[in-house]
């Protein structure tokens, strides 16, 4: 029987971040998942490190853009009608939270996390060899129409406010920075503490391998096995079981299949996504991500070429891809850049797992002994993996919190 101070479940960037810390802090620790490290939701997304980020994405709640999202008139969501009474009360959780009010909470709340962020990956890269993946850039928000650049006004002096900067531009100066953009668009916002990745997977497998230079085992298995067994938690692994003190649920979407079983219910909201890569014609290339933020997609280099990302579709975790989206946002994105032709052959479709108020749950489990949660990063799960990985290392080893850890109990939901 193997024995490790901790055993961490999933090896997302969230789980592998966690890890990682632990082991740097000196414990023995088994990293545990069904497939290699990074390849589930953290190998698609954009790649943002949202060092400077307002509002959290908000459910809809003017009355014309519902009515578009029912009729899958707009290009940033999609919906199975099939799964819509399965997923109401989480969506309803979800409008609740999307009052100015309650964002504006929300978004104090993050702060301490995202202003961390991108200084935590950067030393995280650093001892992981993993800087050559990261670009310190910023990224473009693009706004098409005077409404939509007047409707982001209370969210970036409220940004101001808590100490978010973004730089205003027009048109000519969003292009002095991005060249091969079509000027398609009246107003964009700089937002210089953003940094970003050419490939998040790469740098899920560089944490990985750091975890291990520093004695931490990686093994296949299925989180589901974990179990209570001589006052100890156990999993069993291709490489036989395993027992620990302490567990840490890093599952990500994942994360209810465990954690049910042991009467642990939270609301845990999937938030599909789906990216596909495309070659840019001729020499055209972009220096940091870019969001059309009426259409709700973004662009963005990567090693396997320039990314197309969408919004959110809402169906069932587990139910069939349905792609449409690209169909609805394809002519503003070629519109916006030269993209050519895909270079893969089918989409790819992510899972985000969100909280109803956008926050993560950090921190221990209620009523179970030695169990720990870090998961439910939402829209900015890689964004938050370094500081989740830190936060939880210092609650873990007894030592002070770089931030009060409190808003993100899991008990906020009981
Ligand atoms: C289209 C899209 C774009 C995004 N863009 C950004 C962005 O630009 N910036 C940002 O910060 N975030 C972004 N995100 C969100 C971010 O990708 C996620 O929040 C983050 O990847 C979640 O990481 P995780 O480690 O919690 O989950 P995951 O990466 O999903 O990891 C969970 C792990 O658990 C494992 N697992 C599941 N079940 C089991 C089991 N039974 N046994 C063992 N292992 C199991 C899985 O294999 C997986 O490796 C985006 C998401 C999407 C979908």
């Amino acid at each position: 029987m193997a024995r490790v101070d901790a055993i961490v479940l999933g090896a997302g960037i969230v789980g592998t971040a966690v890890a990682l810390h632990l082991a740097k802090r000196g414990m023995s620790v088994g990293l545990v998942d069904k497939r290699g490290p990074g390849e589930e939701t953290s190998y698609g997304n954009t790649g943002v490190i949202v060092g400077a980020s307002v509002f959290p994405t908000a459910f809809p709640r003017s009355l014309k853009k519902l009515i578009q999202v029912a009729l899958k008139r707009t290009p940033e969501a999609n919906y199975h009608w099939g799964d819509l009474m399965k997923i109401a009360p989480w969506l309803w959780s979800y409008y609740r939270f999307s009052t100015q009010e309650k964002l504006k909470d929300s978004a104090v709340k993050l702060r301490p996390l995202m202003a961390q962020s991108v200084a935590e990956h950067e030393a995280l890269m650093a001892e992981s060899d993993a800087l050559k993946y990261l670009r310190k850039t910023g990224w473009l928000t693009l706004y098409r129409s005077d409404a939509a650049y007047e409707a982001m006004k209370p969210q970036l002096e409220f940004g101001a406010q808590i100490g978010v900067a973004a730089q205003e531009l027009d048109t000519a100066g969003a292009l002095a920075l991005e060249p091969n953009l079509s000027p398609v668009f009246r107003h964009a916002l700089m937002w210089p503490d953003v940094a970003s990745l050419s490939n998040p997977l790469a740098v899920t497998r560089a944490y990985a391998k750091r975890f291990r230079a520093l004695g931490g085992v990686f093994m296949n298995g299925d989180a589901r096995s974990l179990h209570r067994a001589d006052g100890r938690w156990r999993v069993d692994t291709q490489n036989g079981p395993v027992d620990s003190r302490e567990a840490v649920i890093c599952l990500g979407p994942w994360a209810p299949d465990v954690l049910e079983p042991l009467g642990i219910k939270l609301p845990l909201g999937i938030k599909r996504g789906y990216h596909r890569h495309f070659d840019a014609k001729g020499n055209a290339a972009l220096s940091r991500p870019i969001i059309d933020t009426e259409y709700g997609y973004a662009l963005t280099s990567m090693e396997q070429g320039i990314r197309l990302t969408t919004g959110a579709e809402f169906a069932r975790r587990d139910a069939a891809p349905t792609p449409v989206q690209f169909d609805r946002l394809l002519p503003a994105a070629r519109e916006l850049f030269p993209l050519g032709e895909p270079n893969e052959a089918d989409p790819w479709l992510g899972r985000r797992p969100n909280m109803p108020d956008s926050l993560p749950v950090l921190g221990r489990a209620p009523g179970s002994q030695g169990l720990w949660l870090a998961f439910g990063h939402g829209h900015w799960g890689l964004t938050m993996a370094g500081v989740t990985g830190r936060l939880i290392g210092e609650m873990m080893t007894g030592n002070t919190p770089f931030t009060d850890p409190a808003p993100y109990r899991a008990e906020r939901f009981m």
